[in-house]
């Protein structure tokens, strides 16, 4: 006779999908989050690009160079490689949180296509 599973086990499984369900979510709102920000700093890096080409124009076409320009140039390059640093750390980011499967022999994360653990060569399940 098959034995029924107490009400305690009943609850701990259904808490535990519970909160596998919660964690999925989580992580596809933190993704969309992420995403919308890479978008806006890609965004923000096109328009410092558009500046610093228009600032380049006006030394060009003008005999003096003025000071203010130059510095604008300056501030305009320190910006592009904050946002260069900012897009890169997003996109690290949006990788770490795409699906994965968990090698269970090195605990290596492979993509869910694999089905061989690409650091160790086991089976994935
Ligand atoms: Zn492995």
């Amino acid at each position: 006779m098959a034995q029924t599973p107490s009400l305690d086990v009943v609850i701990d499984n259904a808490k535990r999908y519970a909160d596998i369900a919660a964690e999925k979510t989580n992580e596809i709102i933190e993704l969309s989050k992420l995403k919308l920000d890479k978008a806006k700093l890609q965004s923000k890096l096109r328009e410092q690009y558009r500046k610093l080409g228009k600032f380049y124009y006006d030394i060009a076409t003008n005999d003096t160079t003025s000071e203010t320009t130059e510095n604008m140039i300056d501030e305009c390059i320190d910006a592009i490689k904050a946002l260069k640093q900012d897009i890169e750390w997003v996109s690290e980011q949006i990788r770490s949180l795409k699906p994965h499967r968990i090698c269970a022999v090195c605990g290596a994360k492979n993509p869910t296509s694999c089905n061989f653990c690409s650091s160790c060569g086991k089976k994935l399940y």
